[in-house]
């Protein structure tokens, strides 16, 4: 079975209404001449939903969000529920970010309770996993991969294959630095036999790559037989840049 590719743009904490006007709607201008072979995604700030919803009606490109609570409702300040994304029309979320396990002190066991939370509003969690640069060098990358989207995998069951995963090698994120072709590509398959002793569904998930892809290594990367997509920083806030790399996605 082929697997359709899919490239989703994270736009961090970046935009404004009127950078994302003009961001989304060069991006949706562009594919509706030339529509996309691949599926496209973009996760927003979450205070930009109803915008990006709005902006993105009648195009390819589906809505994302960055984050939810692991919680239902309630008192828990600041927080955005999967219920609330579910009102903007939300189909995908991050989980477990880098960022968010480095800089909000997530754990293993919240990242897994967000997604079965997202599952259960029926929203796509795009699971991130990836080693840090210390993890990579004392050989630890599979052993740690292997733990985050085990504890994932162990709370969802059968709903492991309506989740996505994304491969973000911590040290590639926002660095420039990528992880060539071969070193994802490594720890890819070792992802897909994981999700294949879950189930012959759950081997055929995506599994996208993520850290400091752009134009001009998308289309290398994307050629691995087990990278699915791009989850896309820096280079999904250019327009020119996002298209290219889904441009790059068409050619495999
Ligand atoms: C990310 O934040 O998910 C990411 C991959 O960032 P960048 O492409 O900027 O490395």
């Amino acid at each position: 079975m082929t697997r359709q590719k899919f490239v989703a743009g994270n736009w961090k904490m970046n935009g404004s209404l009127q950078a994302n006007a003009a961001l989304l709607q060069a991006i949706c201008r562009a594919l509706a001449t030339d529509p996309p072979v691949c599926r496209v995604a973009v996760a927003v700030p979450a205070p930009y939903l109803a915008q990006a919803r709005q902006l993105l009606e009648g195009s390819v490109v589906e809505l994302g969000a960055q984050d939810v609570s692991r919680h239902e409702q309630g008192a828990y300040t600041g927080e955005v529920s999967a219920a609330m994304l579910g009102d903007f029309a939300v189909r995908h979320c991050l989980v477990g970010h880098s960022e968010r396990r480095q800089y909000h002190g997530e754990t293993d066991a919240v990242v897994a309770a967000k997604a079965q939370r997202l599952l259960a509003h029926g929203i796509t969690p795009i699971v991130c996993v990836g080693e840090t640069l210390a993890e990579r060098e004392a050989a630890q990358t599979q052993a740690v991969v292997a733990r985050q989207l085990g504890a994932v995998l162990d709370q969802v069951g059968a709903d492991a294959e309506r989740i996505i995963v994304a491969y973000e090698p911590v040290w590639a994120i926002g660095t420039g630095r990528t992880a060539s072709p071969q070193e994802a590509q490594q720890v890819h398959a070792g992802v897909r036999a994981q999700l294949a002793a879950v189930s012959a569904l759950a081997a055929q998930v995506p599994v996208l790559y993520g850290g400091s892809m752009n134009a001009g290594n998308a289309a290398e990367l994307l050629a691995q037989p087990d990278i699915d997509g791009g989850l896309i920083g820096g280079a999904a806030l250019k327009a020119p840049d996002f298209l290219k790399i889904i441009s790059a996605a068409r050619i495999q």
